[in-house]
């Protein structure tokens, strides 16, 4: 009687196992998902509230508009900083 009482233990709780990794599972899909259709929206960039470009200062992590920043160009690409000391100070750091 005891291990019958035992083995029914054991299936309810492969059961409630089994339950609760398909809903793991499902949430996990769902997240997927949203994040797509998210992705897919071009009306809903990450950052909602910014609609202008915005660049990260790489000396003090400021964020910069493009019409605000001070441009340096470094290679293929073009850094942006808050203040012309910022980018003095990137330049120096470049030459060391
Ligand atoms: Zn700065």
């Amino acid at each position: 009687m005891g291990r019958i009482f035992g083995y029914l233990l054991q299936l309810v709780f492969v059961f409630i196992l089994l339950r609760f990794l398909w809903q793991l599972l499902r949430r996990l899909i769902g997240g997927v998902r949203r994040a797509q259709q998210a992705r897919g929206r071009p009306s809903s960039p990450p950052f909602s509230a910014a609609s202008e470009k915005t660049f990260r200062d790489p000396v003090c992590g400021m964020f910069v508009s493009l019409e605000l920043s001070h441009k340096l160009k470094s290679g293929p690409e073009t850094l942006h900083f808050c203040s012309h000391e910022c980018r003095e100070k990137y330049q120096a750091q470049r030459v060391h």
